[in-house]
């Protein structure tokens, strides 16, 4: 499922006039919703790979981290052998989109992690997971996505996370009405704490795959 033909770029890019191949994005597959979203890049259009092994990562020129359960995907992720190539990629400029469980895995710094519970990095924030507690499991909110222009995102939270400290290198991209930051950007790198992959509202995947083009062709 995950093998694809690679098409090296001096061919593809090769006559002037031909449209270049469009660059690979990555979901991570090891736990969590990465359905959802291979259903939605695939749905704008983008040439989806399945990322289990170091190998596949080698392949992509993005990657989008799936909302299921940041501990486990973390310890996957080391036993699968993937997290090293994961990171080198991230430190190495390549595009990343982390939704929920994906925010906390793309964390600089994680708070209440379970013991021993690492994050890629690469966003320059501290994430409280499962912020909103007992009370307050799931809820759903309009928010404002200046990025993203009108109308407002319908947003999904569960079990959600939350930035609690926005470091000099990261840029909130949209807050709760009392001002918690809810999705952020640094460089090629995103997070968000809800779902855009669940609610039909695919402009927070169709930023991403513009930053992976724009990166991949050099722009
Ligand atoms: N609470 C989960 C975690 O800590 C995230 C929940 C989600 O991805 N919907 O990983």
């Amino acid at each position: 499922m995950s093998r694809r033909l690679t098409v090296s770029p001096s061919v593809a890019g090769s006559a002037p006039g031909t449209p270049r191949s469009r660059p690979p994005v990555g979901v991570l597959a090891l736990q969590g919703d990465f359905r959802e979203h291979a259903a939605v890049l695939t749905s704008l259009g983008a040439d989806v790979v399945f990322v289990r092994r170091p190998e596949e990562v080698a392949q992509i020129s993005g990657l989008v981290i799936p909302g299921g359960e940041s501990s486990v995907i973390d310890k996957l992720a080391r036993s699968f052998g993937v997290a090293d190539a994961v990171v080198a990629r991230i430190r190495g400029g390549m595009p990343v989109y982390g939704t929920c469980a994906g925010l906390i895995l793309l964390a600089d710094r994680v708070q209440g992690g379970i013991r021993g519970q690492q994050s890629f990095g690469g966003l320059d924030v501290s994430v409280r997971r499962n912020a909103f507690g007992a009370q307050t499991e799931s809820f759903e909110a309009e928010l404002d996505v200046p990025v993203l222009g009108e109308p407002p995102m319908h947003a999904v939270f569960i079990r959600a996370p939350v930035v609690t400290e926005l470091g000099p290198k990261a840029t909130a991209l949209a807050s709760l009405g009392d001002g918690t930051v809810v999705a952020v950007q640094q460089g090629g790198v995103l997070g968000t704490s809800f779902h855009p992959e669940m609610t039909g509202d695919t402009r927070f995947h169709q930023y991403f795959l513009d930053t992976v083009t724009a990166r991949s062709s050099g722009g």
